[in-house]
């Protein structure tokens, strides 16, 4: 969890705005535990909507304190209808598609709820399911899901979703990237018709606004755009750089001792594998973390990383997306995504609740086009480094076949609207195995 520690110590700073917003004390005493003191924009919209029983259609991605913005209210509206004296049963489900998001969830909840008395608990694929039925059995309020699991363990009649009376689908639209779409609707198949159901999605397509329509009755309509916020506290800037230079850039860049982390993003799985690799031999400490990787080694490249054990991780958009690291300060673009809006996603995994955020882009030849639309999207001149070892030489290299045919779609306009549709969404991410 991000805290701010001078928020923390000055207790008579905490915000009328959150107690205006009807929390109940035990929640109120948890939030400022956590150092939270104002409610961010997700949370003073939506509490009150899902307080009030209505469903909710949140367009927010990871970092805009969404997780707050549905447990919050949700540990409330459960406690508030507590049913003593009888076995626990799940009364609230939220599924999301990575076991690194249920994990996050699943500690906001207890976070949030720690004076609460109930109980959360969360099952993910790729691991023994022995723990989790047990904890099932002994009885939860809330359990944090993903999806492969989750449809697992009802088939094997270990759950039952027949007493929910709130269901979250989080991260929609990364569900759908990931191939899980098909579980989900099993899923909601399986939950009672009378139910309050939140949906959130960081991007709105077609596909994502039909499976809320199914899933929602009459929601009310939030969204935040934390692009220009975050975009503007982060520090930005781009090296031009020939492409057979960048390993040697970034080497250069990492030279910085006052860098302890930095999270590298490039394109495919196997250009992480090969940054990692290729630092590892320069005796800087990487760890690659991608789709192709074991929940297990992801799980631990992630925990090194937060330790500060690894210097450098580097990620694909999907594996990194959602990934909630205290104080990450520098974000290392090895190479320019060719949609705009993965940028802001990419950076936003800094300066995340008011701290400080470093973005560097290593940007060839080809990648300027990309660099174009970026500026666009964000409003503002990404400022330009000339003064270092590697500047660009060649600058009208050779497009590779794949460059040249996306660009001479986006020219002609071929290619749907960005972010709209499932082929244009396969070109944003690469889709990883699906797990269970
Ligand atoms: P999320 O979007 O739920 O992943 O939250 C992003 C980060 O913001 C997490 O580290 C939360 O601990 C933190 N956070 C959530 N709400 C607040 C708040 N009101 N004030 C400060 N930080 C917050």
């Amino acid at each position: 969890m991000t805290k701010n520690p001078e928020l923390q110590n000055s207790k008579n700073q905490f915000s009328k705005e959150f107690k205006s917003l009807n929390i109940v004390d035990p929640i109120l005493n948890a939030i400022q535990q956590e150092g939270y003191t104002t409610p961010t924009p997700i949370q003073a919209k939506s509490i009150p909507i899902v307080l009030r029983g209505t469903d909710l259609l949140g367009c927010a991605q990871t970092g805009t304190g969404k997780t707050a913005a549905f447990a919050i209210p949700i540990l409330q509206l459960l406690s508030a209808n507590k049913e003593y004296g009888k076995k626990r049963r799940i009364r609230s489900l939220i599924v999301t598609p990575t076991r690194e998001l249920a994990i996050q969830i699943d500690e906001s909840f207890k976070a949030y709820g720690r004076h609460m008395g109930l109980k959360t608990t969360v099952i993910f694929g790729g691991v023994n399911q022995n723990k989790q039925t047990a904890a099932i059995r002994g009885g939860v309020d809330v359990l944090v899901a993903t999806p492969g699991r989750l449809l697992d363990l009802i088939n094997q009649g270990h759950i039952t979703l027949n007493f929910v009376e709130i269901f979250v689908l989080d991260e929609a639209d990364r569900m759908l990237d990931m191939g899980f779409i098909h579980d989900v609707k099993k899923i909601i198949k399986e939950l009672p018709r009378k139910r309050q159901s939140l949906f959130f999605s960081a991007t709105m397509p077609d596909e994502i606004v039909k499976l809320a329509s199914t899933i929602l009755s009459k929601p009310s309509q939030v969204t935040v755009t934390p692009s220009s916020s975050t975009v503007d506290i982060i520090k930005q800037s781009v090296y031009f750089v020939d492409k057979g230079n960048k390993n040697a850039l970034l080497v250069e860049l990492l030279k910085d001792a006052t860098i302890k982390t930095a999270l590298v993003f490039t394109r495919t799985k196997y250009g992480a594998d090969k940054v990692a690799r290729m630092l590892q031999k320069k005796h800087i400490k990487a760890e690659a973390i991608h789709g192709d990787k074991s929940q297990n080694s992801r799980q631990r490249a992630l925990k090194n990383f937060k330790e500060q054990t690894t210097r450098v991780l580097v990620a694909t958009d999907i594996a990194a997306r959602g990934i909630d690291i205290d104080e990450l300060e520098y974000v290392i673009n090895f190479e320019i995504p060719n949609i705009p809006e993965t940028y802001v996603h990419r950076i936003g995994r800094t300066g995340r609740a008011g701290e400080k955020g470093t973005a560097f882009s290593l940007c060839d030849a080809v990648e300027k086009e990309y660099l174009k639309d970026i500026e666009k999207l964000i409003s503002k001149k990404i400022s330009v480094i000339e003064d270092h070892s590697f500047p660009l030489v060649d600058h009208n290299p050779v497009k590779a076949p794949k460059q040249q045919q996306q660009q001479r779609k986006r020219k002609t306009g071929s290619e749907k609207p960005k972010g709209q549709g499932k082929d244009n969404k396969k070109k944003r991410f690469n889709k990883p195995k699906k797990k269970r």
